[in-house]
């Protein structure tokens, strides 16, 4: 028997278009490859959102684990040394931007207020994740600083500030 009827769609099939599986009736599965595809697709989908929502939950209920856990995997994947703790975090958390002095939205951040979005931001760009070179400012003054210098700050703002 070289052909076989997909439990799925229904629709009778060569024997190559199921996914082999020695377990199985044929030594196929009893879904075709195309309904197959499509089945693993949606569980993916389906666990990502999952993860997304657990990863929400764990940042609203606690913003501190979840930003260390989420910068260490960041700073290991480019390479930038990490060594912070809770402890090297401040407590209580800032409720507003140090910088630009905008209350700071802890938890999941909508497109809209994702300029409040707290961010752990290294004073030092050319350092790590190091005690002491770490502050919590608004995504927004974060983003805006990037990897500038005091100086380069400065001079921008100066710039800016005289331009017409
Ligand atoms: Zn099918």
């Amino acid at each position: 028997m070289t052909i076989k009827t997909c439990k799925q769609c229904g629709r009778t099939k060569g024997l190559r278009q199921f996914d082999r599986h020695p377990q199985c009736k044929q030594g196929r599965r009893p879904e075709c490859s195309v309904c197959r595809k499509a089945y693993l697709a949606r569980t993916i989908a389906v666990r990502r959102e999952q993860w997304r929502g657990y990863r929400r939950k764990a940042k609203e209920r606690d913003w501190a684990g979840y930003v260390l856990s989420s910068v260490r995997t960041s700073a290991v994947r480019r390479g930038l040394s990490f060594a912070l703790t809770r402890l090297d975090l401040p407590d209580p958390l800032p409720e507003k931007c140090p910088v630009l002095g905008i209350p700071l939205v802890y938890g999941m951040n909508s497109r809209e207020n994702r300029f409040a979005s707290p961010s752990l931001d290294r004073i030092n760009s050319a350092l790590g994740y190091i005690p002491g070179n770490v502050v919590v400012v608004s995504w927004r003054a974060n983003s805006l600083k990037k990897d500038a210098t005091p100086t380069e700050l400065r001079a921008l703002a100066d710039y800016y500030a005289e331009t017409p």
